[in-house]
């Protein structure tokens, strides 16, 4: 199996799962409008009142799948 992990790279962001029922605008317009909503159970990340999907937290270095050196 592929090795699938993400980092979370920036201070004062956290990582949620929508609980729904209702989608979440992702605050980066992504690509469209249905991929521009987090959906009840993805996976995202916010601050403040900022949320991001996966694909845009990666794309603003939010998210990182470069494993952190250990101290
Ligand atoms: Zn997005």
């Amino acid at each position: 199996m592929k090795d699938q992990r993400l980092y979370l790279d920036r201070a004062g962001w956290e990582v949620s799962v929508n609980p729904g029922p209702s989608s979440i605008n992702c605050f980066h317009t992504c690509d469209g409008d249905y991929y521009g909503r987090i959906l009840p159970g993805e996976v995202h990340v916010h601050k403040d009142n900022q949320d991001f999907c996966v694909n845009c937290a990666i794309e603003n270095g939010i998210l990182t799948t470069e494993r952190p050196t250990l101290p």
